[in-house]
């Protein structure tokens, strides 16, 4: 049994792994050379949320330790108001629950590695999938040197929230599909290590809420922290010189004005990111082609669960090849009928928790309703 897997970012690492356990020949194509021998992509996410849904699916193949061996504990939110002092809302009441800020360089190259690794699975870099027949199992490539064709029992698309698998499917008539663009666009900026310390307390997730934007930052294993800001789309545009950058920082983050040297830098030149939830239906065909992770469901970030729920998919898809004996022509369908009303309800409380983290959080009234509900 062949299956191809388009797409080895971290769905598609960590499906190979768990379809190579199961003795399965895997193919990975992934449209970009080998990330482990270049250098990230400037301005795209650098760090990511780990919490104990994507740990899960770690733990289950042995991966858990060496994912976390880098990973920096948050044990809370940490608001910055425009004035006054900080304010730290820890996410559970005894305190020792966290979420992991994790470098998505770092995940995705640990799940490639494992996954080049293990028995049956190859990996083509610079392979874009162009072309599909998802019911014949033949698949295109662009590659540097051309044109080249594959045949696959099954096909799987893991790759990522502009799916190429998902549009060959929708060109063919069998999918539908649904991109809510939110008229919000994302920004990364950073704040480097001082004197080799944090500038600001690794063990919380910052917040600046600011109404109808905001900025957050995660700690990285540098001791650096990647600040990313959510602001409607068409208003990055508006500072376009290093004084009005200056300025605009210096009245609504001031706190981070002295913590960010690269600042003007960093905002004039890193990229403006999309963002938006991807509806699809059905998420496979022939009962040989499926869509996992963001391929079929990519959600906004505002709830740090895009990662864990594709994980969470991983772990499924699995269980229900177990329970089908392996059938794909049955698992796949299984796989969504299951998946399908955990992925919705994620993509909802994704989008309302954007408003509480640019918004409610600032408010007294919201800290305090938090203390009732946990009492
Ligand atoms: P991707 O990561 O997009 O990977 C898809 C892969 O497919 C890529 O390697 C790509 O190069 C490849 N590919 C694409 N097209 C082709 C093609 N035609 N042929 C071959 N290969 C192709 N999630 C969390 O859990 N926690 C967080 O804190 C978090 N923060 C986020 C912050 C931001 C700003 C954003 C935008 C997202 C965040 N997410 C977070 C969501 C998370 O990044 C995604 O859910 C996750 O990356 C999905 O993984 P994936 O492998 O399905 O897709």
């Amino acid at each position: 049994m062949k299956v191809a897997i388009v797409g080895a970012g971290l769905t598609g690492s960590l499906l190979a792994c768990y379809l190579a356990r199961r003795g399965l020949t895997v193919t990975l194509y992934e449209r970009r050379p080998d990330p482990r021998v270049g250098t990230a992509d400037r301005g795209r996410s650098i760090n990511l949320a780990i919490s104990e849904r994507g740990l899960d699916a770690l733990r289950r193949i042995g991966l858990d330790a060496t994912v976390m061996a880098d990973a920096l504990p948050m044990k809370g939110r940490m608001i910055h108001p425009v004035a006054g002092a900080l304010d730290f809302h820890q996410y559970s009441v005894s305190g020792d629950r966290a979420i992991n800020s994790i470098s998505r360089g770092a995940l995705n190259n640990a799940l490639l590695t494992a996954a080049a690794a293990a028995k049956g699975v190859s990996v083509e870099f610079e392979h874009r999938l162009c072309e599909l027949d998802s019911a014949a199992g033949r698949m295109v490539f662009q590659t540097p040197s051309g044109k080249v064709s594959a045949t696959a029992d099954v096909i799987l698309g893991a790759d990522g929230a502009g799916s190429a698998v998902r549009e060959q499917l929708l060109a063919e008539g069998i999918v539908a599909e649904d991109v809510d663009f939110l008229d919000y666009g994302y920004k990364e900026l950073s704040i480097p290590a001082v004197d080799g310390e944090f500038a600001l307390d690794p063990g919380a997730l910052h917040i600046w809420p600011r109404g109808t934007s905001m900025m957050i930052a995660l700690p990285n294993p540098d001791r650096s922290f990647t600040c990313t800001l959510f602001w409607p789309a068409g208003s990055f545009d508006a500072l376009t010189t290093a004084d009005a950058v200056t300025t605009y920082f210096s009245e609504h983050y001031l706190d981070v004005v002295p913590l960010a040297p690269d600042l003007v830098d960093d905002y004039l030149h890193n990229p403006v990111g999309v963002l938006g939830t991807v509806h699809t239906l059905p998420w496979q065909a022939h009962g040989r082609t499926g869509l996992i992770g963001d391929a079929a469901h990519a959600i906004v970030p505002f709830y740090g669960q895009g990662a864990n729920c594709a994980f969470e998919d991983v772990v499924e898809l699995d269980r229900c090849l177990d329970e089908t004996g392996g059938s794909w022509a049955r698992a796949l369908p299984l796989f969504e009928a299951r998946r399908r009303e955990n992925t919705e309800a994620i993509a909802d409380m994704a989008l309302n928790n954007f408003i509480e983290m640019r918004d409610k959080v600032a408010s007294p009234l919201f800290r305090l309703t938090k203390q009732v509900e946990h009492t």
